[in-house]
């Protein structure tokens, strides 16, 4: 499935939403002082439209992830060949390509060799739609709802977005709807069984590094909150010593590839620790899923990450345990399932004094060497709870059944 298919799908897509937007907006400026029903109704073709949309863009950057997840480990380009059944190596046609409806439409078969088609890819599809769906809706549609000083609390209805575009919002979204799809990437790589390819770590570390340079709102945290003026200070002498001159804005972006370095480190450390605790099969791409944590979010997000990934891990193995029909998931999948819900939480969770996030645990003392303390604790009880999963002793199904029998 090569990539050229998915920016074609891609192009698709945006022509359909821009057709629509334009549609919307005509209907709308006549519509809108006549009647308030005909508002709701181009708000309702609106919102189902922008929802639509976003959902097959996720959905379509699933199906390429579905290609990267098989050819990347492999060393395989992910260009050439073009998209063709694994089996019979039949190029796949664009509208056989169609994520998730085209397997639906062929019933799970290769329509050249009727070979059965993993209903996995289907499954990866959808959820990158429901995800980016998901990030949508918090962090644009909403306002940016989680983020934490960037919440705009629209009570407008959806139709705010076309007169009142928030490209900010919309910038930070795609960033970390990236992370979520790197991060996503990674665990089907380790479920396969592969280490998280160079590729995947030069893809994640650029890109989010570059990103980084675009704004200082794709950090609503600081790694010190609020940015002291040195931090100003040292990007400005940095930027007057690359440039040659004193520009003003750049100053306060190279802010943000502060923050997302020293994310980047601190991630870094977390997960290599927490990959020595967990060992085994389990270790597979937890170092990548720290790094890129910590450069997107943050620091102190992944402080706060890795305790209730350790929590989730707990609970995913001794449900495991309990339960004999559940398989077990790589440590990452649980580590990338926190980052999701603490993503989404964001906001809130900083306003909680119990939760370790960058004021959390905090609020119980002063700014300083306690509140990092307390951060470093939350990270250090998190690294047991995964030591602890790591140590629950999963049943093996089939020699169990076996002995039975
Ligand atoms: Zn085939």
């Amino acid at each position: 499935m090569g990539s050229s298919l998915h920016r074609r799908l891609i192009l698709v897509w945006t022509g359909v939403v821009a057709l629509a937007l334009g549609g919307c907006g005509i209907t709308g400026e006549s519509g809108y002082s006549e009647a308030n029903s005909t508002f709701d109704s181009m708000n309702f073709l609106f919102v189902a439209f922008t929802v639509g949309w976003v959902f097959c863009l996720g959905a379509t950057i699933g199906s390429f992830l579905n290609v990267v997840v098989y050819r990347m480990p492999a060393g395989l380009s992910l260009n050439h060949p073009p998209s063709r059944c694994p089996k019979c190596e039949t190029p796949i046609r664009l509208r056989d390509n169609i994520p998730v409806l085209g397997w639906l439409i062929l019933r799970g078969r290769c329509r050249a060799c009727r070979e059965p088609i993993s209903p996995r890819y289907p499954l990866v599809e959808a959820s990158t739609g429901l995800i980016f769906l998901l990030l949508a809706t918090v962090e644009v549609f909403a306002g940016g709802w989680n983020l934490p000083f960037q919440a705009r609390y629209s009570d407008q209805t959806l139709v705010w977005l076309m007169w009142e575009t928030p490209w900010d919002l919309i910038g930070t979204c795609l960033f970390h709807a990236w992370a979520m799809t790197l991060l996503f990437g990674a665990a089907l790589m380790a479920v396969d069984g592969h280490e998280t390819p160079a590729g995947l770590w030069r893809w994640g570390i650029g890109v989010g590094l570059i990103v980084s340079l675009f704004g200082e709102h794709l950090h609503p945290i600081g790694f010190l909150n609020p940015r002291p003026e040195w931090v100003y200070g040292i990007s400005l002498t940095l930027a007057e010593f690359v440039l040659g001159q004193t520009p003003v804005r750049l100053t306060i972006e190279l802010a943000g590839v502060i923050d997302a370095v020293i994310g980047l480190t601190v991630g870094m450390v977390i997960g290599f620790t927490a990959r020595a605790v967990v060992g085994g099969r389990d270790r597979f791409g937890l170092p990548f899923a720290a790094a890129i944590v910590g450069l997107t979010f943050g620091w102190q997000f992944i402080m706060a990450t890795i305790l209730l990934a350790g929590l989730i891990e707990v609970a995913l193995k001794t449900a495991t345990r309990m339960i004999p029909v559940l398989v077990s998931i790589p440590a990452i999948a649980a580590f990338a399932t926190a980052a999701l819900v603490q993503l989404v939480l964001w906001d809130w969770s900083t306003m909680q004094f119990w939760w370790p996030d960058y004021r959390g645990w905090a609020m119980l003392t002063t700014w300083g060497v306690p509140e990092l303390l307390s951060l470093i604790a939350s990270a250090g009880l998190g690294l047991l709870l995964f030591a602890a999963a790591a140590r629950v002793k999963i049943r093996n199904i089939p020699s169990e059944t076996a002995s039975v029998a």
